[in-house]
């Protein structure tokens, strides 16, 4: 991370351009990040690669001659868009506080298609996920919610029913705290239903086992195998005072998800899931998000735009 926006500040548009004028400092920046410690070759691990003249974003390795791009496993991996275009994205996206709709990023950016703009839109989305992150830790509120959904014409075109007749999204939402009481880190992920299964599935998978978890009691949650769990029973209370951090980002996320999106779309609810989380859990990281939302560290496995209408990616 160069030093230059390594702070918590979101960086302006004029320093973006200070930084970022044209390809070539684009491509100098890519290049300092990946290979800045030293070129690998990914096919045979070899440590010493030259430019190929004229492209400082590729590498020949020494050893058994294969080119490496530096943009591959990044978001950018065969990109017909030029590096400024992705970067500059991936600046909107990283500094708008409530994300940004593809629409709204095809005219800032000039793209000529929506579904450019769309699929640039998703492949910044997938580098939200991190796939290493680590589980909630300590007191943990564990609550579930539902959202309706919007029916409608996407990208792909077509509209398409969704299975639950009611017309409705579940899911389940994990808040870590602090010993004060003041949230931390969150998790959200769609569910099936609240049973037992796949509640306590979601906290097998977001806490760390020994967490102290607060629910408000309800059956899903009772006998939990690997965590000391106290339910806040509601009674004459009301559910937003027992679990006050769990309710507050419920609600958060359906405000963003009606501003920003009119209403998600239940084909992609998991993405908009991990977009909220993402700008959550960095919502004082800003500026740091940016190199994550290129999808520099990550290794991301090349897609197209059939995986993700066709929901493989
Ligand atoms: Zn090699």
């Amino acid at each position: 991370m160069p030093s230059r926006y390594k702070h918590d500040r979101p960086m302006s548009l004029q320093q973006f351009e200070k930084l970022f004028p044209d390809e070539d400092a684009c491509a100098r920046h890519l290049v300092k990040l990946r290979w800045g410690d030293g070129f690998v070759c990914p096919a045979c691990g070899g440590t010493k690669g030259w430019e190929l003249k004229g492209d400082r974003c590729r590498r020949e390795c020494a050893d058994c001659g294969r080119q490496t791009s530096v943009t591959a496993g990044t978001v950018m991996h065969r990109t017909h868009l030029p590096l400024k275009t992705w970067f500059l994205a991936a600046h909107i996206v990283a500094t708008h506080s409530n994300g940004i709709s593809a629409l709204q990023l095809q005219a800032q950016l000039g793209i000529g298609s929506y579904k450019s703009a769309w699929l640039l839109l998703q492949k910044l989305r997938r580098a939200m996920v991190d796939p290493d992150r680590s589980v909630l830790q300590e007191i943990v509120e564990v609550d579930e919610a539902s959202m309706p959904f919007r029916e409608g014409r996407g990208a792909e075109g077509r509209s398409k029913k969704g299975r639950s007749a009611e017309g409705k999204m579940l899911l389940a939402g994990a808040v870590e705290l602090s010993e004060d009481g003041k949230p931390r880190r969150i998790r959200l992920k769609e569910i099936d239903d609240y049973s037992a299964d796949s509640l306590q599935g979601f906290i097998a998978d977001v806490v760390e086992p020994g967490a102290q978890v607060v629910t408000d009691g309800w059956s899903g949650y009772s006998g939990l195998p690997g965590n000391p769990h106290e339910a806040r029973v509601i009674g004459d209370q009301e559910a937003h005072k027992v679990l006050e951090w769990a309710h507050r980002v419920f609600s958060n996320l359906k405000r963003w998800a009606m501003g920003v999106y009119h209403g998600l779309r239940r084909k992609h609810f998991q993405k908009y899931l991990d977009e909220f989380v993402f700008r959550w859990n960095r919502r004082r990281h800003r500026a740091t998000s940016f190199d994550r939302l290129l999808g520099i560290g990550l290794e991301l496995k090349p897609v197209t735009y059939r995986d993700f209408v066709e929901g493989r990616a």
